[in-house]
Formats: structure tokens, sequence, C-alpha cells
């Protein structure tokens, strides 16, 4: 007797829907995704009970004639591609021919929908995939599709689901999302009477992005635009004041598709590099644009991952863009958090790095000549800081004040000494607190880096240093990578080395201090292993060098310091991506004071 059976339709489209649709989010994603296929330019999205009860979207796109909508409610009826070639070409969201059916498959659907609205319309109602009703309807052009009681006929489904507010939480980041790929489209997703997303469809992404993010974020975010061969990124970027703990915001479009990608998330953090301490994340919105031959976008029920034909030249385009727009956004003209820029720069990326050096005198000389850029300015009035109510901090000492003024002079800003730690110094528009350690070592860094100043010395007499067998294998093993950044030595027999030359600026016994802790960083282990050695030396030197604090630094010292900073490419962050500086803004002072 035979045991293999053929499965019903309907049974076939309930295994499809544990595909398609997971949770009411993923319906909510199939829904707009045929209304953006069908052209529509307003999409509103209603939930009762985090979409367990009811997920409603209403489209104006062009509607589906009585025949069409009977066959969408099918199995692979898809008005969208004709044959397997036409896949690769797809232009459409959609084109699987498989939601509607596995939504209707395991919940009560009812759609309505006309072409015209002179013309009658069609509404019909299926109940877990059969369909009970088909009549003639006045309706408005465009689709209507309620989807009440959600897996009512899959108990195993239902279980998965989570709580309603994770729920609704899921469908907003969807919406979300599809929002911010579609800025022509306007968006309402309602949860009973809460409005939790509403855009315009103005069509201008940065309206768009204010419409769903607040001021605080919007003004931390630039925009991005280059090309990588083939590759082409636009999109926006958030400057590293308002990276989070987790990727929730990075949105990733591939020919106006939303997806997620490792690969893309990866690339960009990558090219923030030290802008962010480990474990924060960017704001990213990227829309990249490939040629349709060169992805696959066909491996995955949902469409949410994508495979590029050449990962790692769609990686490195990806560092490429993105660090062509730090360069030119984040370091060159906002090197205070809050500050952003009257005159936006150029939007093409520098070609290399030369032009970018170039490009920041530009932008540097650009903020310089405009009265809205307070903080290039030289404060040459002495008006007493504070001068508004409040507690003042403790006062400079007379010394400092003396010193200060004849850095003043020599047209630095106003810089005072706070717990021989920080740097504060005040602008026209805000109150600025640098972390010298921090500024010292970002300084260090980038010099070490350059290769043009590594100061080394020869040590008077050689020092000979013990060491254990495992640091004599490191040496062995990356003793090149040492010398590639000014060190000398060689081996003295036994387990013994002697060091004659190392970096300068450093007590006998702390160049042996440090080069051991080179060599400790060189045998790290775990997650240190992820960045690149010679980095990892260079940052560590770095560190070591750089003022402690509780160093008290002179007003000299304090004035080049900042100066320093300033000319560094990346002056917000130390190269282990902590803040070198922290801004309060006058506006914030005021409402902190109560006088706004
Ligand atoms: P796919 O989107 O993969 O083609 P679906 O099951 O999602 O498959 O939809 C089946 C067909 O129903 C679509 O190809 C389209 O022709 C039609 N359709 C679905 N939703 C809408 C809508 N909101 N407006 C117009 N046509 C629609
Ligand atoms: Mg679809």
């Amino acid at each position: 007797m035979g045991k293999i059976i053929r499965l019903d339709e309907v049974t076939i489209n309930q295994i499809a829907a544990g595909e398609v649709v997971e949770r009411p989010s993923s319906g909510v994603k199939e829904l707009v995704e045929n209304a953006l296929d069908a052209g529509a330019k307003k999409i509103e999205i209603y939930l009762t009970n985090g979409g367990r009860q009811k997920i409603q979207v209403v489209d104006d796109g062009v509607g589906m004639d009585r025949e069409d909508a009977l066959l969408a409610v099918e199995r692979h009826a898809t008005s969208k591609i004709r044959e397997f070639q036409d896949l690769q070409n797809s232009s459409t969201l959609g084109f699987r021919g498989e939601a509607l059916a596995s939504i209707a498959a395991v919940s009560r659907l009812t759609l309505q929908t006309a072409v015209d609205p002179a013309a009658p319309g069609t509404k019909i109602r299926v109940e877990g995939g059969e369909i009970q009703a088909v009549e003639t309807v006045g309706a408005p052009r465009g689709t209507n599709i309620s989807v009440e009681n959600l897996f009512f006929n899959t108990p195993a489904r239902l279980k998965f689901m989570r709580s309603i507010p994770a729920e609704v939480a899921n469908v907003k980041e969807i919406v979300t999302s599809l929002a911010l790929g579609y800025p022509e489209v306007s968006f309402r997703l309602l949860h009973q009477e809460m409005k939790l997303v509403h855009t315009m469809g103005t069509g201008d992404y940065e309206q768009t992005l204010e419409q769903i993010f607040s001021p605080a974020i919007c003004r931390e975010l630039f925009p991005v635009a280059g090309d990588y061969g083939p590759l082409r990124i636009t999109g926006f970027l958030g400057r590293p004041t308002i990276a989070r703990g987790n990727r929730g915001q990075q949105y990733f479009f591939l020919n106006r598709r939303f997806f997620r990608s490792r690969l893309v998330a990866a690339a960009a953090e990558r090219a923030y590099d030290t802008l962010l301490p480990v474990a924060r994340f960017p704001f990213l919105l990227l829309n990249l644009e490939l040629p349709p031959e060169l992805v696959d976008i066909n491996v995955h029920p949902t469409k949410m991952e994508v495979k590029f034909r050449d990962e790692k030249e769609v990686f490195r385009g990806i560092i490429h863009i993105i660090r062509g727009a730090l360069e030119a956004n984040v370091t060159a003209t906002s090197w205070r958090p809050q500050y952003r820029p009257t005159t936006v720069p150029d939007r093409e990326q520098p070609a290399a790095a030369g032009l970018f050096e170039a490009k920041v005198e530009e932008a540097a000389a650009q903020v310089e000549s405009t009265q809205a850029s307070p903080f290039f300015a030289t404060v040459r009035e002495s008006a007493v800081p504070f001068s508004a109510g409040g507690p003042a901090p403790a006062p400079p000492t007379e010394e400092w004040l003396a010193e200060t003024v004849t850095a003043q002079e020599e047209g630095s800003p106003r810089i005072f000494p706070l717990f021989d730690t920080y740097l504060l110094w005040e602008d026209a528009t805000a109150l600025v607190l640098v972390d010298q350690h921090a500024a010292h070592e970002r300084i260090l860094y980038d010099r070490l880096r350059s290769g043009s100043t590594v100061k080394m010395q020869y040590f008077l007499a050689p020092l000979t240093v013990e060491l254990s067998p495992a640091q004599l294998q490191i040496i062995h093993e990356e003793g090149d990578l040492l010398r590639d950044i000014g060190w000398e030595f060689e081996a003295f027999g036994g387990e013994a080395i002697i060091l004659r030359a190392g970096p300068l600026d450093f007590s006998v016994a702390e160049v042996e201090d440090l080069f051991l802790s080179l060599l400790n960083e060189l045998g790290a282990t775990g997650e240190a292993r992820q960045v690149d050695p010679k980095e990892r030396l260079l940052r560590l030197m770095a560190c070591r060098q750089a003022v402690k604090a509780g160093d008290r630094l002179s007003a000299q010292e304090a004035a080049a310091l900042i100066r320093d900073l300033r000319r560094t490419k990346v002056p917000q962050t130390c190269p282990h991506g902590r803040p070198t500086m922290v801004a309060i803004t006058k506006t914030e002072l005021e409402k902190m004071f109560k006088r706004r």
C-alpha cells in the first residue's frame, strides 16, 4: 500500500506560510511590498493587538480586476514574472507569487480592490485558504487587504508569536525601513489609536529622515554618495556621537530592495575604524546600486538576504566610499560633535589620500571664514567665562591665567585645566571639554602612523632585557614588525636580548616596560587578534607616551595639545575609539538654567 500522497493545496500553503509569514511583521512586509509594486503613493497600515487580531494595509496603487484578484490568492500566481529568466531582471519587490496565498492560508483574509473607481470593484473573503465569498462592490482605486486572526488554524505557529509590544516593535521597524527606502511614498502606521510612523512621501530624503527620527539624531547625520567600479552608494551616515550598542539603526537597500547583510555592516563598521569603540555600531542608511547580474536575490524566501557575485569587491567598495564620506564630513568640518556645517562640503568623494588633505584644509578655511562657526575662530576679547549665573568651576591660578593671556595673544582660544585631567574651553556657542590623555593619544597615534615623526633614540648604554621563552618566540616571529616601528634589538644569547634603540621621551625603565608590553600585545589572544598587530602596537605606544590624567600641563602645552588635536584626522576619538572631547552647547546650558 502506498504511503506517499499528494498534499492538498491548502496544506501546501500552510507549510509555505511558515516560511513566508513567521509573524505579523513579515505579513506586513509582504503586503506593503505588494502595495509598492502596485505603484502606490500612499500606504496605510493598521494593527490591532500587535497584528494578532488584525492587520490591514490600504494602498492607492493600480488595484486588480476580478480575475486577477482571484488568482492573487492562489499559490504561485504572480503578475510579475513569466519565466525563470525574468527573475534575474525583476525590478519588483515580489516575484514568487506565494505571499498572498500563504497569508490567506493561515488567516481570515478580506481583499477589496478596484482598478478604476468608476467601474465596480471586487471583494473576496478567504478563510484558511478557502474562498468563502466573491462580491462586486464599489471601491476606490487601489487595494485594501485585511488579515484577521493570523495563525488561527495553525496553533503551533500561534505559540511562536511574541508579546504584543514586541510584535508592534517589529512591525514598526519594517515600516520604518520601507519608509526610508521609499521617500516618495507616504507611509502611515497605526497601532489601535497610536500613530507610530508617518511620512509625507515628498520624495525628499532629509524630510523623510526628519519625519522618522528625532532632531537629536537628524542633526548627527550627513549624506554619503560615491562609486566604486559598478557599485554606487548613496544614503546617510551617523556621526560617532549617535552610535549604539546594537545594529538597530542600520538600513540597507540593494537596488531599492530592503535587505540585511552582515557583509555590508562589517564593511561599513570597518570604515568607521577607530571612530567607534568596540561594540558600538553606527547609524547607516545605505542605498546600494549594482547591475542585477552581479547579485542573486533569490536566496531567501522572504528575500531579506542577498548574495553578491564578488563579495570582496563589494566589501572594498563600501569601505572606500564610506571612508571618503567620513573623512570629508566627520573629520574636517565637525570635529566638535554638535557642529553642523552651514556650507555642506562637496559631496564628491576624494579620490586619494593626498586630495583628502587638501580638502581638509579647504573645509577648515571655509569654516574659518564663516561667522556661523565660532569654533575655529579665536577668542579675542577677554571676557570672563561663566558670566551667566550658576556655580563656576574653581578659578584657574594666576599663573595659568597669565600664561593663557600670552597664549591668547598668539591666537589660541582660552583654555582652562580641570582636575588636571580635562581641558575646558569656551567658544561662542559651546563649552568644550577635552580629555587630555585621550587627545594626546590621538595626536601621537596619528604621528606614529604617518611615520614621519617617529622620534627614536639610541640608548647610551644598550639595555639587556630578559625574556621568557614565549616572548623570545614572539620576537622570532614578529621582530620585523617591531623594527618597522623604530625599535632596534639583537639576540644576546640565552633568553636575553639587547635593546639598542626605542622611542624618544621615555626613561630607561619605561622603555623596557613598554617593550615588554608590546611583546605581550603581540602575543595577545581573543578579540584583540581582530585588529592588525601593527595597529595595536601603535595604539599602545601612543597610549604609553601620552600625558596622563593627573599630569599638570602648562598653558602652552595645553594650547599646543588643542592645536595639534585639531590637526588630526579624527579629533573626536582616541585610537581606542573613546571620545577625546564632549561639548555642552550654550542652548543646552540655557535649558539647564531654565533661561529657555
Ligand atoms: P508576488 O508579490 O510575489 O507576485 P503575492 O502573492 O505577494 O506574489 O501577490 C500575487 C499577485 O497579486 C501579485 O503578483 C500582484 O499581481 C497581485 N497583488 C498583490 N497585492 C497587490 C496590491 N496591493 N495591488 C495590486 N496587485 C496586487
Ligand atoms: Mg508579494
